[in-house]
C-alpha cells in the first residue's frame, strides 16, 4: 500500500487532504523529510502505515466559548483541543489564547508535541489546545469568565490519566488557576488535570522557569559538545514572555550577556546587557503589570525599535522564543554574517525551513524547539509525578532532573544526527522522538 512512499508523495497526499493549514504542513514536511528515508530503511514502519498515522491527529474537539464581558455584552470565542497520540502516555501539551490561533497552527503544535515529549523520555502523550481568546486588555474578572466557560466544556476530554493541558502564549498562572479551579469544580475531585499550577495547590517549583531554563540548557550543551559554552557571550532573545525571560536569567547566570528582549510591538537593544535588577523589574513589569517592553527602554534610556525583530544586532548566540516563523532567511544571513555561531529555539517553530537550511549550510549550531524548548514539558511531567505521589520536590532536585533531561536530548540529537563534522540537531530530534512512538505503535497492532 505504501510503496511509492517519498516525501513529495506524501506532502502532496497530505496537503490534499488538510487544505487551509500551512502551519501544519511546514511542521509535518520538517520531519518527514528525515523521518522518511529512515522509514524507507526499515521497512517495518512502512509496511505498518506509521508516518501517516502519526499525522493524523486521535482526534479533535472544537467548541462554542460563550462569556460575558464587563459591559455585559455577550461573547463567542472558538475553543479548540486536538489530541494527537497517545501512543506513549497521557495527551499533553499547552493551551494557547491567541488572536490567530486556528486549527492549522494547533496541529503543528501538537504534531511537534508528539515528538517532544517522547524525548524528554518520560511516559507523555501529545495534544494541544486554547482558543482565538485575546487576554490582553481584558479585566481579571473577564479573563475568569471566559477561563470558566471554555473549561465547562473541556472537562469532559480532560482528566489526570487522560489528557493534561498546561499554558502556552496567553495561558501564565492567572489562567491556569481560574481553568483549574473550575475544573476541579465540575469535576468533583481534586487531580492533577492540569499542569503550571500555582504551588499553593499542586504545583511544581521551576515549572515556570523550566521551558526558558532549558532552552539555555540546551545551547549550552550544544556549546559543551565543541569545547565552548556561553560565557561571556553576547546573545539575542526575542519575546518578554515567560520563555524570554526565564532564558534570560539562565544565560546571566551562565555568564552570558543578554542585549535585545521584544514584544509584537518592537525590540530593545541595551548594549550593556540585561542585568539581575533590570530582570526583576521586567519580570514585573510583565507578569505583574503586564507593560509593555517599549517601557524597559524608557526606564534604562537604551533603543526601542518599533515593530522591528531583534536578529539585525551583532551577536554571538540567538534565541528565538516568541512565535512561529519570527526568523526567516534573510534574518538567518545576517545573523551569520554578523558572527552568529548558535541558535537554541526557545518558541515552536520560531525558524522558517529556508532559515534552518541557512544555519545548516552555514555550520551554525540549531538546536530545534522540539528538543531545546521541551524543558517545560518534562517539568510538567515531573508536576504529574508530583501530584500522583502528593510530595513536593525541593527547587534542587528538580532543576538537577531539568539538568540530565536536557543532556539526554541532546545526547539522542548526537546519537541520530550526527554528520561528518556537524551535528544535524533538527535531523537527530525527528528520528530519536520518532523511534519511540512508532514502536508503541507497532506493538499496538493496526489501531
Ligand atoms: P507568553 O505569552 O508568555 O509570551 C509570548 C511573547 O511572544 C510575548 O512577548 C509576546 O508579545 C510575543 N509574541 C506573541 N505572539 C507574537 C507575534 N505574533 N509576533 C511577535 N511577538 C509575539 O508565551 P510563552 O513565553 O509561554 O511562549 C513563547 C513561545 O514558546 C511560543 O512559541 C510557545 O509555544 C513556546 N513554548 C512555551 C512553553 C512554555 O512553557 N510556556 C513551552 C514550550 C514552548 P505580546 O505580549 O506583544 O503579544
Amino acid at each position: 500500500m505504501y510503496e511509492d512512499l517519498s516525501v513529495e508523495i506524501f506532502m502532496e497526499r497530505l496537503k490534499g487532504r488538510t487544505p487551509d493549514e500551512p502551519e501544519f504542513h511546514q511542521a509535518v514536511q520538517e520531519v518527514v523529510e528525515h523521518v522518511i528515508p529512515f522509514i524507507l530503511e526499515h521497512p517495518k514502519y512502512q509496511q505498518a502505515g506509521i508516518i501517516q498515522r502519526m499525522t493524523e491527529p486521535d482526534r479533535t474537539i472544537i467548541f462554542r466559548v460563550v462569556w460575558e464581558d464587563d459591559n455585559g455584552e455577550v461573547q463567542v470565542n472558538r475553543g479548540y483541543r486536538v489530541q494527537f497520540s497517545n501512543a506513549i502516555g497521557p495527551y499533553k501539551g499547552g493551551l494557547r489564547f491567541h488572536p490567530s490561533v486556528n486549527l492549522s497552527i494547533l496541529k503543528f503544535l501538537g504534531f511537534e508535541q508528539t515528538f517532544k515529549n517522547s524525548l524528554t523520555t518520560l511516559p507523555m502523550g501529545a495534544a494541544k489546545g486554547g482558543s482565538n481568546f485575546d487576554p490582553h486588555g481584558k479585566s481579571d474578572a473577564e479573563v475568569m469568565r471566559f477561563c470558566q466557560s471554555f473549561m465547562t466544556e473541556l472537562v469532559h476530554h480532560i482528566g489526570p490519566n487522560t489528557d493534561i493541558p498546561a499554558g502556552d502564549v496567553g495561558v501564565g498562572a492567572r489562567e491556569i488557576s481560574y481553568l483549574f479551579g473550575q475544573y476541579k469544580r465540575l469535576a468533583h475531585e481534586f487531580t492533577g488535570a492540569l499542569t503550571g499550577k500555582s504551588l499553593e495547590f499542586g504545583g511544581s517549583l521551576i515549572r515556570k522557569e523550566a521551558t526558558g531554563y532549558g532552552n539555555a540548557y540546551f545551547m549550552e550543551e550544544m556549546l559543551r559538545h565543541q569545547y565552548d559554552s556561553i560565557l561571556d557571550k553576547t546573545c539575542l532573545i526575542s519575546g518578554s514572555g515567560n520563555v524570554a525571560l526565564y532564558c534570560t536569567e539562565k544565560i546571566i547566570q551562565l555568564g552570558g550577556k543578554v542585549v535585545t528582549l521584544s514584544d509584537s510591538s518592537g525590540f530593545i537593544h541595551d548594549p550593556d546587557g540585561i542585568d539581575e535588577d533590570k530582570l526583576a523589574y521586567l519580570i514585573d513589569l510583565k507578569t505583574v503589570k503586564r507593560g509593555r517592553i517599549s517601557e524597559y527602554a524608557e526606564k534604562y534610556g537604551c533603543e526601542y525599535h518599533v515593530g522591528l525583530r531583534p536578529w539585525s544586532i551583532p551577536c554571538d548566540l540567538a534565541f528565538p522564543c516568541a512565535t512561529q516563523n519570527e526568523l526567516d532567511e534573510n534574518d538567518a544571513h545576517h545573523l551569520i554574517e554578523h558572527g552568529c555561531i548558535g541558535v537554541s529555539e526557545g518558541a515552536n517553530m520560531p525558524t522558517t525551513q529556508a532559515g534552518i537550511k541557512a544555519f545548516q549550510e552555514a555550520k551554525c549550531l540549531f538546536g530545534p524547539g522540539k528538543a531545546a524548548n521541551a524543558g517545560g514539558v518534562a517539568i510538567s511531567g515531573l508536576e504529574m509525578t508530583q501530584n500522583s505521589i502528593r510530595l513536593a520536590w525541593s527547587a534542587e532536585e528538580l532543576e538537577k532532573r531539568l539538568q540530565d533531561i536536557m543532556v539526554g536530548i541532546h545526547r539522542q540529537c548526537a546519537q541520530y544526527g550526527t554528520e561528518e563534522d556537524y551535528v544535524n540537531y533538527v535531523k537527530g530530534a525527528n528520528i530519536a522522538g520518532f523511534i519511540k512512538v512508532a514502536d508503541a505503535m507497532l506493538a499496538y497492532g493496526v489501531i
